[in-house]
């Protein structure tokens, strides 16, 4: 059995599994196991067990709630976590009031859970700035992310700690305001509030514990980093196609967002007019389309790419 210097495990199979803390059901869920499962991952066993082995590579999956993903890597009871910064940042504020161990590493930050934790006041209220919030009581799930907002402006307030419905606080008399986490707005809206100051921005990120892991773990998630990072570019990516003339074609890659150069391939019977094929690393609009049309360009593809590997 061979054992690891930088991190004292021991070499057992068990041991040389990585294990990767997942939200069991809720907003990260089905964006974190589509992109394990177009990462080649492949798991048997239903959500509802905490517990799920890789079939083919040696993977472990446990299935918590999300605001325990934080604490189980910082107390590397997992290598791995997908978690929302807001929690990633809240749980670490807490734990360090709390003596706990809060070291981790971002390992890569993800292409979903998008969201913004931001401060509401009832609609009717008039809004001049966060100055407004002095001697206010504030409802919040986020206490230690909407301190640190508020104390470097000095404004002093009560927190109301809610760890849910936290928007119809005000309605029922618990608070002046709240710092809830926002997507679109509806829920704000729905409940007579509106938002007037973003206090944090946040993304979905993949972290890691913050001693080196053992050896065929770590080429592991080197791989495993290596293959989101593809299904990331290539959800970002576009294949685009079309005939053009080739005195435009000058004018045609200044259009095209994020473009590589191009593959021009001479069209039989025209020799004004190529095909070209280029990768686009942004969105591609209507817009672009429209303008390359203008340009002259026939037959054009935008044609989504699955994988990518540079
Ligand atoms: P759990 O049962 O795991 O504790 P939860 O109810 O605390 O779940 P979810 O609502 O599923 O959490 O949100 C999980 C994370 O998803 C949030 O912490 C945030 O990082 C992210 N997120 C993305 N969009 C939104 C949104 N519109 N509203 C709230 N959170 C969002
Ligand atoms: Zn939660």
């Amino acid at each position: 059995m061979s054992t690891c210097n930088a991190c004292n495990e021991k070499g057992t199979e068990k041991q040389k599994r990585l294990r990767i803390a997942i939200q069991k059901s809720g907003r990260l869920t089905d964006d974190t196991e589509k992109l394990f499962r177009a990462s080649g991952i492949k798991f048997n066993e239903s959500r509802d067990h905490l517990l799920a082995h890789a079939e083919n590579l040696p993977i472990d999956i446990l299935r918590v709630r999300d605001d325990d993903i934080p604490g189980l890597v910082m107390d590397h009871v997992v290598d791995l976590g997908i978690v929302g910064q807001n929690v990633l940042e809240e749980t670490a504020m807490q734990r360090e009031v709390d003596g706990l161990d809060t070291g981790y590493k971002q390992v890569m930050i993800m292409n979903f859970g998008d969201c913004r934790l931001s401060v509401a006041v009832p609609t009717e209220c008039e809004w001049h700035g966060l100055s407004d919030l002095e001697g206010k009581k504030i409802a919040t799930t986020y206490p230690f992310l909407l301190r640190r907002v508020l104390k470097a402006q000095g404004i002093n307030y009560k927190a109301v700690l809610l760890n849910g419905s936290v928007e119809v606080a005000p309605r029922a008399g618990l608070a002046d305001a709240i710092c809830d986490l926002v997507c679109t707005g509806a829920t704000l809206q729905s409940n007579g509030l509106k938002e007037v100051e973003t206090v944090y921005t946040s993304k979905a990120v993949l972290i890691c514990r913050d001693q080196d892991l053992y050896p065929e773990k770590q080429r592991l998630l080197d791989i495993l980093v290596q293959r989101f990072k593809g299904i990331m570019a290539a959800a970002e990516s576009k294949y685009i196609m079309m005939n053009a003339p080739k005195a435009k074609l000058e004018d045609i890659r200044k259009i095209l967002p994020g473009a590589e150069n191009p593959s021009i391939i001479q069209l039989e019977g025209n020799p004004d007019r190529v095909a070209m094929h280029v990768v686009s690393r942004e969105k591609v609009f209507w817009e672009t389309l429209e303008q390359l049309k203008k340009l002259g360009a026939t037959s054009i593809l935008v044609v989504p790419i699955e994988k990518m590997l540079d």
